[in-house]
């Protein structure tokens, strides 16, 4: 089997040079061990930071290593309980084609076996996982988003972003979704979204304002943000009284850290603004059950719809990465081997 190492720490965006396919040295599989053939890798934004050697919610790759991440894979072999030939699991074993996975890629509370869903197995990598999940939790639970509310919600075409505007939609929210180009904003609305802002055709303050006066609306009474920048400052702008901020990624910083100049972050303050960061994992698997019942429902109604881009083969993986960053994804970015 072969892996994706960390081979040097990225300094702004990273390039091919700091990643390494390399072989993994054969290994015989000991107790509480599983040998897979992994199917889908995914890729994520977050994964940036774990490529800093700064402390952060998940731990830094360490130069050198291996790298881990979300991934299905098949099981070929097992010395684990439970776990027999031929089963798909969920683990963290990714960056990688296949090999060993231990307990330690494999966190306890993670239902490890597909839930029978009667769903493609990768959309436990996005809806049914990580992505849906955080967008589920955002919205409803950290924003506590309420039908008859008017949510804006950027990055609206990537994974999170489009799980916010559907799950949005269906409970009788009015939705603003912002995304890079035409393409992207169509599909916005496709997806259900009331308004599109395209912030690469021009600046993001003027056309939310825009948006919210063809729909009637005063302003926006929650804001999900996913990439920070200019996006939440003109959030700020144009928030009602006691909005919510579910504050969930910065993808605008990622690559740079430049600050960013925040002209009405002062409106918080009349607007009573409240703005809360969140981590996924952090509330996940107290809701998991009500979150695989509500989505699994969501997903069979057709109210949310599944959108991939894929790469495929396991030398696709850091290019299927850093076009995250290039906004080359339609739905959740996922290479399969
Ligand atoms: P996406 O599928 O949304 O992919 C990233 C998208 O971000 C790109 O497609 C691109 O779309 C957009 N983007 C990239 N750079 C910029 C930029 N400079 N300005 C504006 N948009 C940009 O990724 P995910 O759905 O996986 O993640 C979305 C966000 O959610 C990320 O910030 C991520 O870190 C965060 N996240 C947080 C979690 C948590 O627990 N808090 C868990 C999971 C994700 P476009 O073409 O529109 O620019």
């Amino acid at each position: 089997a072969k892996a994706w190492h960390l081979v040097s720490r990225p300094q702004g965006l990273p390039t091919m040079d700091n990643f390494a396919l390399r072989d993994l040295p054969d290994q015989p599989l000991e107790a509480n061990q599983l040998r897979v053939r992994n199917r889908w890798l995914s890729v994520d934004p977050y994964m940036r930071g774990r490529m800093n050697d700064a402390k952060s919610y998940a731990a830094s790759f360490q130069l050198g290593e291996p790298m881990t991440g979300g991934a299905i894979g098949e099981v070929v072999e097992s010395r684990m309980d439970g776990f027999a030939p031929g089963d798909l699991i969920l683990h963290m074993g990714g960056w990688r084609d296949g090999g060993v996975i231990g307990l330690d890629l494999m966190p306890n509370k993670l239902p490890r076996q597909l839930l029978d869903a009667g769903m493609p197995p990768q959309t436990f990598l996005h809806n049914m996982g990580l992505t849906g999940g955080t967008a589920w939790i955002g919205l409803l639970r950290v924003a506590a988003a309420k039908p008859g509310e008017t949510v804006f919600v950027s990055a609206a075409a990537g994974a999170v972003g489009s799980a916010v505007v559907q799950i949005a939609k269906a409970r009788e929210m009015t939705v603003i979704g912002s995304a890079g180009g035409a393409e992207k904003c169509a599909w916005v609305a496709d997806i259900g979204a009331d308004a599109a802002v395209d912030y690469k055709a021009g600046p993001v303050l003027p056309q939310l304002a825009a948006a919210l006066e063809g729909l009637g609306k005063p302003g926006i009474d929650v804001y999900f943000d996913n990439v920070g920048g200019e996006h939440l400052d003109a959030a700020f702008a144009v928030a009602n009284d006691f909005a919510r901020f579910a504050i969930c990624g910065m993808i605008d910083v990622y690559n740079d850290g430049h600050p960013q100049e925040m002209k009405y972050l002062i409106r918080t303050i009349p607007a009573r603004i409240r703005m809360e960061g969140f981590i996924y994992t952090d509330q996940f698997f107290d809701c998991m059950e009500e979150f695989y019942a509500d989505m699994g429902a969501l997903i069979a109604s057709g109210a949310v719809t599944i959108r991939e881009t894929v790469h495929d083969g396991i030398d696709a993986a850091p290019e299927a990465f850093l076009g995250l960053f290039a906004g080359e994804n339609i739905g959740k970015m996922l290479v399969r081997i």
